[in-house]
Order: structure tokens, then C-alpha cells, then sequence
């Protein structure tokens, strides 16, 4: 028994989570939703986030008064040791992790040494569980000292997880690494070898090709520092007590069932947001607008998609890390203008490389300032919970992150995919050619392509794509409802965090 924890005749304050995200909006999205179903369930929470990222959601989400309702909230704050200017996205958003790899183990040892692992002055129990992002194992040896057990929450799809996990296996055959980090990115989509099968992903035998590994594995030698640390960085996963996914059985049990070969101990509890939305409302607890977005969410979207027709619009966002260069803008705007569809269009102001330039840089040809005030919108950030469920839209083209593709099948939407990096290439494989609920465009950019994928997304497939993009988002409100799978999931992870004690 943890004696220090209270007092003789009062009742035992409640287990403590410490929830450790990766600072990118997506992981912070995943991780902030929950704590908040832990925080529903009378658990003690501190989020650690990064400055940067606090004072981000402090400005734009909805942090403060979303969680001032739980009393067992806290939010602390690690430096990610980046200067402020720092992008923080597109290939240097691989920056943030090797940063928290050289300060974060000082850094976390600091704050949890420093406040008794967050105690409050004895207000609240030490933390007693971690559950963290993958890439931060320099967690572990401080938690380990202070005998905290950890879990990870891998905020990617088990499918992702699972091929990253099997790197080693697949190098051994041969089929990695992929060379071609320095060569030009249209050169380097057209080689035929790509499209050669991956045979050592057990359960992706037949329709992983190499084109669909993540763009981190493109290195030309395996000691690159980046493939490394993926590589064994989720291995150690294994070490830990538990794995967290934000998926649930019915979307990839098959997976996740060669995942519990060697982490036994797997909580599929996803789709998270409608998950928690399920859990608050039976719990009679008022829905926020649940917002954790690092940028201001433009609401006027909404009031656009108002006055559409039902099912006419395509739905354009490529998340928050993605950047295109000003060519690839071109490509997408041509295609989408001269598909003849309506589309909204989701432009963070980071987004284009060189939007610094001088305005005669930033001239937009007539025809797509034509073709954009007569069919399109196009916003810096939406509430993107609230555009998939509006009637109004057709289908979603995305970058396939993974918090988006499972928004997308929780709201029954046909996806288009142009995935940018990372896991996002196995995501919208798996969309297309394991799913089947939507096409992938993935190493294209072609404004002839793009505006013929809008067409059959939109017109042509539709129905077939929305047929099973249905039938899946029913499993998935399934999965969250009680008795559930994932419903079930999340009260054995309630458990085990109150054993952990
Ligand atoms: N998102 C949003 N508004 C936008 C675009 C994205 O709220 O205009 C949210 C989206 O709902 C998702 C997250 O940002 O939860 C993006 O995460 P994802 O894993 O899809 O991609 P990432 O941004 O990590 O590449």
C-alpha cells in the first residue's frame, strides 16, 4: 500500500496518468481526447506538452475551459529545444524528434525529480502510470527508477505500427532500405521497382508494395540516424506494459493479432473522438467543441457548406505538417478547378513553400480565381469533426494521417488519398486496396490525374466507396458503444491503471 499518499480516515486520492504526446497536432489531438475519457472516468490526468505547442493550443483551442470541469487536470510543460521560429513542419517536423531525443531525458528527469513525479505538495498521488508517444523512450529509465509502470499510446494505425515493427525482418530479406533519399521526388516515384511486393510484413503479404513503406525508410544506408530510430524505437514498444491504439477489431483485428505475438497486452480503443463523444453523453456530461487545434478555426466553412447541396462538395486537407511547393499547389488547384466539383479547401498559412515571396509571386491565374469564387472555398484551419458530418459533403481528399482517415471512416466518408509521408503511405494503401473505401494517388501530382480522381471519387465511385464507408463507420460506432470492443478495451486499460496503484 502507498502509504504517503493520504491521510488516516480520508478516502485515497485517485490514480495519476501522466499522458506524454509527441509535440505534433495530430498525437496532441489522439492524447488530448484520452485524457479527457480518463478524466471522465475519475482519474487523476497531467498532460506534458511541449511550450511551444501550450502556448499554441492556449491561443487557438479550447484547453482551458474543455478540462476546467475535471478537477484531476493538469497541464505540464517540457521545453522541445527548438527556437521559436523553428517550422516544425513538413521534412523538418522529423527535427522535434531528434531534438527531444538529445534534451528530453535531462528535460523530464528535471520536472518529475523536481515536483515528487508531480505531486502537487501531496494534493495529488504521484504519478502512477505513464503513457506515452512512441520515439520518447528516453522516458523510460527515469520512470523505471521511480517504479512507474508505462504504456504506450502509438497514436498511428496498427497497420503502420506493425510494418515499422517488422523493419528488421524486412531488411533481413533484402527488401530495405529503399535508396533515394537525395533523388528528385517525380524521378524517384516512377521507378518500376516501387511496385515490387513486400513479402515480410506478416498479414500484408500481396498488396504492400515498397511504395507503400514510409518515406523514412528511402535512405541509402541502414545506419541513417532517422531509420534507426524508428527502427528501434518500436521494437522497445515490447518492453512496455501495454499498447495503446487508436483503431478498433473490426478495422484491423487481422493486424493487430500479429501485434499480440509479441505485445500480448494490446487496447484497441478507437475511433477516440467518437468514443469520447459516446462516453460523455452517457455520462450526461455537456460536449465542448473539443477543439485542440494549434491554429484558429475558421467557422465560416460551415456557414459556406450551409448553402450547398446536400452531397456536393469535396472536402480538400492535406493536416497540419504537410507543405507543398508552389508547383504542387498549381497541380492540385488546376485539378480540382477543372473537375468541376465544389470543393472546400483547407490552406494553413504555413503551408506553401515560399508564400514569403514578394506579391508578384503570389499572382493566382484568372481561370482558377474564377473557378474558385464559382465553386470553391478555401479556409486556414476548420473544425474537421464538424465538415465530415455535414451533409453537404461528398467525400473527403486527404493526406491519410491517420487521425483523418479514421474521421473519415467513423463519419462514413469516401476518401481520395495523397499521402505526403511517413505512415501516411501505408494508410492510404490500406484505404484503397484492404478497405476499399476510397482511391489511392499516392506519387502523383498531376493536375490531368488529380482532376480524374476528383471525378471518380465524386461521381463515377462513389456509391461503391460510400457503400462500404458506411457499412465500416456502423462497426465502428459498434466498437465504442457499450460492450463494445474497444468500449470493453478502454475499461480494461481503466483497470489496469487502477491496479497500477
Ligand atoms: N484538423 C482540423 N482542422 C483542419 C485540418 C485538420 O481540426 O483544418 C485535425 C484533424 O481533425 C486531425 C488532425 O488535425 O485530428 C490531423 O491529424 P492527422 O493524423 O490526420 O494528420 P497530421 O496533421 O498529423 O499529418
Amino acid at each position: 500500500m502507498d502509504h504517503q499518499q493520504y491521510a488516516a480516515g480520508e478516502p485515497p486520492l485517485p490514480p495519476h496518468v501522466l499522458i506524454f504526446p509527441l509535440p505534433l497536432q495530430g498525437h496532441v489531438n489522439s492524447m488530448l481526447k484520452l485524457a479527457e475519457l480518463l478524466c471522465v472516468s475519475h482519474l487523476y490526468v497531467t498532460v506534458l506538452l511541449s511550450e511551444y505547442n501550450h502556448s499554441r493550443l492556449r491561443r487557438h483551442g479550447d484547453l482551458e475551459s474543455r478540462f476546467s470541469r475535471y478537477s484531476g487536470f493538469r497541464v505540464a510543460t517540457i521545453p522541445d529545444g527548438l527556437p521559436d521560429d523553428h517550422p516544425r513542419n513538413g521534412e523538418r517536423a522529423i527535427e522535434i524528434v531528434l531534438s527531444l531525443k538529445k534534451i528530453g531525458e535531462f528535460e523530464f528527469r528535471k520536472l518529475m525529480e523536481s515536483t515528487d513525479a508531480l505531486s502537487d505538495g501531496g494534493n495529488r498521488r504521484r504519478v502512477s502510470c505513464l503513457i506515452m508517444d512512441g520515439v520518447l523512450s528516453f522516458a523510460i529509465p527515469v520512470v523505471e527508477e521511480m517504479g512507474i509502470p508505462f504504456i504506450y499510446f502509438r497514436t498511428a494505425s496498427a497497420c503502420s505500427f506493425w510494418a515499422n515493427f517488422c523493419f528488421k525482418e524486412v531488411m533481413e530479406a533484402g527488401e530495405l532500405p529503399l535508396k533515394g533519399k537525395d533523388e528528385d521526388k517525380y524521378a524517384y516515384w516512377k521507378k518500376e521497382e516501387l511496385d515490387l511486393i513486400v513479402t515480410s510484413v506478416p498479414g500484408m503479404e500481396g498488396f504492400l508494395r515498397r511504395r507503400d513503406l514510409p518515406t523514412y525508410v528511402r535512405v541509402d544506408n541502414a545506419d541513417d540516424p532517422g531509420f534507426q530510430t524508428i527502427l528501434t524505437e518500436t521494437r522497445r514498444t515490447a518492453a512496455s506494459s501495454g499498447l495503446i491504439l487508436n483503431t478498433f477489431e473490426d478495422l484491423e483485428g487481422p493486424i493487430m493479432d500479429q501485434i499480440r505475438k509479441h505485445i500480448p497486452n494490446v487496447y484497441s480503443i478507437g475511433p477516440l473522438h467518437t468514443h469520447l463523444k459516446y462516453r460523455l453523453d452517457s455520462e450526461k456530461v455537456e460536449s465542448t467543441q473539443n477543439s485542440s487545434s494549434f491554429w484558429e478555426e475558421d467557422r465560416s466553412c460551415l456557414t459556406w457548406l450551409d448553402s450547398q447541396q446536400a452531397n456536393s462538395v469535396l472536402y480538400v486537407s492535406f493536416g497540419s505538417v504537410t507543405i507543398l511547393s508552389k508547383n504542387e499547389l498549381l497541380e492540385f488547384w488546376y485539378g480540382l478547378v477543372n473537375s468541376g466539383q465544389k470543393f472546400l479547401w483547407v490552406m494553413r498559412p504555413d503551408s506553401i513553400i515560399g508564400n514569403e515571396d514578394g506579391d508578384e509571386n503570389k499572382v493566382i491565374p484568372l481561370e482558377l480565381e474564377e473557378g474558385t469564387k464559382a465553386r470553391g472555398y478555401m479556409v486556414g484551419w476548420v473544425p474537421q469533426h464538424e465538415v465530415l458530418a455535414h451533409p453537404a459533403v461528398a467525400a473527403f481528399f486527404t493526406h491519410s494521417g491517420w487521425n483523418s482517415t479514421l474521421e473519415s471512416i467513423a463519419a462514413g466518408m469516401p476518401m481520395l488519398c495523397w499521402p505526403y509521408f511517413a505512415d501516411q503511405t501505408i494508410n492510404s494503401r490500406f484505404v484503397s486496396d484492404y478497405w476499399k473505401v476510397g482511391l489511392d494517388m499516392k506519387d502523383t501530382c498531376d493536375r490531368v490525374v488529380i482532376e480524374k480522381k476528383v471525378r471518380e471519387i465524386m461521381e463515377e465511385r462513389r456509391d461503391e466507396f460510400l457503400e462500404r464507408a458506411r457499412s465500416m463507420a456502423e462497426l465502428a460506432k459498434k466498437a465504442i458503444s457499450e460492450g463494445g470492443t474497444s468500449s470493453s478495451n478502454l475499461n480494461r486499460l481503466i483497470e489496469f491503471i487502477k491496479a497500477s496503484v
